[in-house]
């Protein structure tokens, strides 16, 4: 056994983005800081993710509880109040490049407001280029396609999510702090003098560490099939995990061994619909297709499930990012996007990165990695076609039929279930449908926290030297999303200083 882990101030079991956070955060004020990070290098899930991290630039407090109701209100104002002292920190103290960039989306309903986000890895010089990049990357993705996609991924977009990491990583090894990749942690044991004992196991063997505090940031439970089963219910056994596969749920279970509370609800998640496809997908290989695959467009079209049903107003859904929730509350996880001609044109693209990456057209970018993806010139083709892969062609056949009635006589917000906008009718050829599943990227239900991330008991009462940060702390959304970078961000933040506190 090595002696060096035997004092620790502070172990930090996982290395994603909130890991990352709270271990640069406390190696400015504690001396030995230790991350075990399961993967075989850091990031976790940020270096698969657009890096837009955001609040909405809600105006105050009360605006932005007002906009999401269902953010819990301790947490939640926790989360607003300190997002600004986090963003400056993470700027101009951590050095992590960042561009501010207009929303697509005001969550506030203001005609007048452009919300802004932050792209994390990109210099704010680039962003002021960025008209010009946009118009030259559309043009390079008409003509080249997947080959510029690729090459684009590869000479620039990992680098950016990466610059992330590494300005963390690099900031908490220059303040001292110690980085072990390849371990996972097995369990948490309280030795009874505020202290806790860690037992890891390396690529080269079993290690145990003795700490004052543990910070506990090892993501969701989204890589488990057995956690999505229990907590989704039959839904949950079709879900995939859009996120980093090490995501297996370990905190949850090192939380609750120590005592800690659970904050639900467990079965709410933040993600996207995403396509069946024959091999999951490789994400050192081909991390850009968690992006350019995700049905983004789902909102926008008709949804329909196994028994050619809809089962959600699919754009008030999508404006909250919960459809591929409800294709496992409502669909059983599952269902058939149909979009025809007009649909799929207007919907079918999506730009990220402020146009950084060029309009993708998903359903495309589905089929090339092996997705069905059914296009029929007639829509009684299209249900014939649905009915081989088992939907119930006289259900799918009436729903189009009331469906398309609705739109054109104005009443399809009467629909069960309403159609509140984008009552577009599914009605130009061609016509296409594709398979979804949810995909999920952020579980809301986790171990329970205090507005300064320490894990609580069942009565409310903080375990001593033991916090956790969000997606593994749970209930700080429980229906609305409202960014997972800021939430891991700022509890990350938090919880390195409440790990670390200093004598008064
Ligand atoms: C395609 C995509 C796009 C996204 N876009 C955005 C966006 O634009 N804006 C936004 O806000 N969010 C976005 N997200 C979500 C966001 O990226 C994640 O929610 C966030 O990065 C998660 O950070 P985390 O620290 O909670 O977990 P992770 O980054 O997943 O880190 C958890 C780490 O813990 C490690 N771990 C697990 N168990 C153990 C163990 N027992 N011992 C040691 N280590 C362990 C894992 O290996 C992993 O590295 C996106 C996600 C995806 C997939």
């Amino acid at each position: 056994m090595v002696d060096e882990f035997d004092d620790v101030d502070v172990v930090v079991v996982g290395g994603g983005f909130g890991g990352l956070v709270a271990a640069a955060t406390a190696a400015e004020r504690a001396k030995a800081v230790v991350v075990l990070e399961a993967g075989t290098r850091v990031g976790g899930t940020i270096t698969l993710s657009s890096g837009l991290l955001h609040m909405f630039d809600a105006p105050s407090w009360e605006v932005f509880h007002a906009t999401f109701p269902t953010v819990n209100p301790d947490l939640g104002k926790a989360m607003f109040e300190h997002f600004p002292e986090f963003m400056k920190w993470l700027g101009d103290d951590i050095g992590v490049p960042m561009a501010r960039v207009p929303l697509p989306v005001d969550s506030y309903g203001d005609p007048q407001r452009v919300p802004h986000g932050h792209i994390l890895g990109l210099s704010s010089r680039a962003a002021i280029a960025q008209p010009v990049l946009k118009r030259l990357s559309t043009l390079a993705y008409a003509v080249l396609g997947d080959t510029y996609l690729r090459t684009l991924d590869r000479m620039l977009l990992r680098r950016l999510r990466q610059a992330v990491v590494d300005h963390l990583q690099a900031a908490a090894v220059t303040r001292g702090a110690r980085f072990i990749v390849g371990t996972r942690v097995g369990t948490i044991v309280s030795e009874g003098d505020g202290r806790h004992r860690i037992e890891a196991v390396t690529p080269s063997g079993p290690i145990s560490l003795r700490t004052r505090a543990v910070v506990l940031a090892t993501g969701g439970f989204q890589g488990s099939s057995s956690l999505l089963t229990k907590h989704l219910g039959e839904g949950g056994k079709k879900a995939i995990c859009r996120a980093a596969r090490t995501n297996t749920g370990d905190g949850l279970r090192l939380g609750q061994s120590l005592g800690g509370d659970l904050a639900g609800p467990m079965d709410r998640f933040y993600g996207l619909p995403m396509p069946v496809l024959p091999k999951p997908i490789d994400h050192e290989e081909d991390p850009i297709a968690l992006l350019s695959c995700s049905a983004y467009y789902a909102g926008s079209a008709v949804l329909v499930d196994r028994a050619g049903m809809r089962f959600v107003d699919e754009p008030a859904a999508a404006k909250h990012a919960e459809v591929a929730y409800a294709i496992a509350a409502e669909a059983d996880g599952e269902c058939w996007a149909i979009l025809d001609e007009v649909i799929e044109t207007r919907f079918g693209r999506k730009g990220f990165g402020d146009g950084l990456l060029p309009p993708l057209e998903l359903i495309e970018s589905a089929r090339r990695r092996g997705a069905t993806v059914t296009v029929t010139q007639t829509l009684p083709e299209l249900i014939e076609r649905l009915s081989e892969e088992g939907v119930d062609a006289d259900g799918l056949s009436k729903t189009l039929e009331q469906y398309n009635q609705a739109c054109r006589d104005g009443s399809a917000s009467e629909l069960s279930p309403p159609r509140t906008k984008k009552p577009l009718p599914i009605s130009t050829a061609p016509f296409y449908a594709i398979k979804l599943v949810p995909g999920v990227s952020m579980t809301y239900g986790g171990l329970r926290i205090d507005e300064q991330a320490r894990v609580v008991d069942t009565s409310g009462e903080p375990l001593p030297g033991v916090h956790a940060v969000p997606g593994l702390a749970g209930g700080l959304y429980t229906q609305h999303y409202a960014g997972a970078l800021a939430a891991c961000g700022v509890f990350g933040r938090i919880a390195g200083q409440a790990a670390t506190p200093r004598a008064s």
